[in-house]
């Protein structure tokens, strides 16, 4: 089974607090409770992390449950963190490992790369460049960089990042300044 979408599976389920349970026997059986362990101690420190992101792109950290994103916000975050857990991805200089936990970063317009909070600059476009202007949601090549929303979400420590057209937002638009 894909851990990808097993991980989904759980996160999605709508009798959470019970499944978690027994996901968590099942889990750390399968060798990844340090994962469930890590994803709540690692949260206050990853949300730093968030709303760092949202104040460089003049934005707000918006109240989205992990759930609320659409499958392809979830499912793309989620095949990234398997990749990197299984060590499959590349990462950053300092090789960022999943055994030794810290936030890390991750971005839906490079797939298969890992880095660390120090090297997020890695997982930068050339500014107004075609893959800098392309929605990661409907693979749209917008006109404008402005025109593309940026945002980011979270699992314990591990941020994925993204941005989307027009059409493609799912959140509302921030209020004006
Ligand atoms: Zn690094
Ligand atoms: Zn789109």
């Amino acid at each position: 089974m894909n851990l990808a979408l097993a991980l989904d599976d759980l996160l999605g389920h709508p009798d959470l607090a019970r499944v978690v349970e027994d996901a968590r026997t099942h889990t750390e059986a399968a060798g990844y409770g340090w994962l469930l362990d890590q994803a709540g101690a690692a949260t206050q420190h990853t949300q730093r992390i968030l709303a760092a992101i949202a104040a460089e792109g003049g934005g707000d950290l918006l109240p989205v449950t992990f759930t609320q994103h659409p499958d392809w916000v979830r499912l793309g975050l989620l095949d990234s963190l398997a990749t990197w857990i299984t060590g499959q991805s590349s990462t950053c200089l300092h090789g960022p490992d999943p055994m030794r936990p810290q936030p890390v970063v991750a971005a839906a317009w490079k797939p298969g790369l890992i880095v660390c909070t120090a090297c997020v600059r890695l997982l930068s476009l050339r500014k107004g460049s075609p893959k800098d202007r392309t929605c990661d949601g409907c693979g749209t090549v917008v006109p404008d960089t402005g025109d593309i929303w940026a945002n980011a979400t979270s699992y314990g420590e591990f941020v994925y990042r993204f941005g989307v057209c027009d059409g493609c937002r799912y959140w509302p638009v921030p209020a004006a300044a």
